[in-house]
């Protein structure tokens, strides 16, 4: 608290983002970061860019990564837009498009950036609850509404809704923006992508921080009809000209065009995924079906916040939320398979069981 601060800085409640602690032989199972690394083809046109150029500004409007994402993801380049992160891509959202006069409706347990934005543009939001096993239920969702947003795979519960459920909610709310955050969507949920051209009010916002393992390099985009875009373009041309730099453009790039690496770390990460719901189903673990790079899972004998810090003790950190509704539960990143075993090794200890072998 400062005199020097603005009215509008004392009433900010920002994020928490989950910690980076530097500890060796760590197991960081905590903000879903992906354990296989970038496409070595990434890496080599980022190093290609630690050169003179960097004297040069970027080109503000990224059209090489736009045009090579809009041919990968097949839509035009002016339905594409790209941000610092999706957070900051989400960031812009907020103040272009969900800011009316009815509420923004977004799920009650979903991405807390939500709710922070949300304060930042000062925009009034009704949380939707999920139901009794976590997930949306579209039919909440018929009322009035000025703009909805939703992450699918949902956040932190990793429960998908399907294309069909997505085309159900926009065919329910024409005339209002609907947003798709899809950060996790390419480990087992359906993209939104295809009814663009249909539905003149979606926006789908996705990031290379998880599935591409970038999220060092910070690039997020959207996807959306042309004039959507330029509402977006219109917000960041308002507050930051050059949000990325030349080495994350041409990286992001590479990424793309290495898709033979992409998918064959898309499939790992999901084996392993599987193993992990295995090996937690054993301890006596409840874990909810995910589509996601993490599960979400609560053990019925065990409170949330005690088995946490008992894993931070074995030098394995996991991301709880003292939340309503979710106090209980843990949300684990999909790890390497060493990180994993380490991960159930910890918690049989802390349970007391037989050793975990999955
Ligand atoms: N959306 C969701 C649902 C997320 O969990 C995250 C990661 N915290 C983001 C967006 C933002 O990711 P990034 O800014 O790294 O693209």
């Amino acid at each position: 608290m400062s005199r020097f601060w603005s009215s509008l800085t004392h009433d900010l409640k920002p994020y928490v983002p989950g910690e980076q602690p530097r500890i060796a032989g760590l197991v960081k199972l905590n903000t879903n970061e992906n354990p296989l690394g970038p496409s070595p083809r990434a890496l080599e046109a980022i190093r290609g860019e630690a050169a003179e150029t960097l004297r040069l500004y970027p080109d503000p409007q990224a059209l090489a990564l736009r045009a090579a994402l809009a041919d990968y993801h097949q839509v035009r380049p002016e339905q594409v837009f790209v941000g610092n992160g999706s957070d900051e891509v989400l960031a812009h959202t907020f103040a272009a498009l969900l800011k009316h006069d009815a509420p923004l409706l977004f799920p009650d347990i979903t991405y807390s950036f939500y709710t922070v934005y949300c304060r930042l543009f000062s925009i009034a939001y009704d949380a939707v609850p999920l139901d009794q096993t976590m997930r949306i239920r579209l039919a909440d969702y018929r009322r009035p509404a000025g703009a909805i947003i939703i992450p699918n795979p949902n956040a932190p519960t990793g429960i998908a809704l399907s294309r069909a459920e997505i085309a159900t909610l926009l065919e329910d709310h024409p005339d209002a923006p609907v947003v798709i955050d899809e950060a996790y969507v390419d480990f087992g949920a359906e993209t939104a992508i295809p009814l663009v051209d249909a539905h003149r009010n979606l926006l789908v916002v996705q990031t290379m921080s998880k599935s591409r393992a970038l999220a060092g390099l910070r690039i997020g985009y959207a996807i959306g009809n042309a004039d959507l875009i330029e509402a977006l373009t219109r917000v960041k041309d308002s507050f930051n000209s050059y949000p990325l730099g030349r080495p994350a453009q041409a990286g992001a790039i590479a990424s793309l065009a290495d898709d033979a690496y992409f998918r064959q770390s898309l499939a790992q990460v999901i084996a392993s995924r599987e193993r992990l719901n295995h090996g937690l189903g054993r301890l006596g673990f409840e874990v909810l079906p995910s589509a996601a790079n993490f599960v979400f899972a609560r053990h019925p004998g065990h409170q949330g916040a005690a088995l946490a810090a008992a894993l931070r003790e074995r030098a394995v950190i996991v991301r709880h939320f003292a939340a309503p509704r979710i106090s209980d539960h843990l949300r684990i990143t999909v790890g390497t398979d060493e990180q994993i075993d380490r991960l159930l090794a910890a918690l049989a200890e802390i349970l007391g069981g037989p050793p975990a072998t999955v």
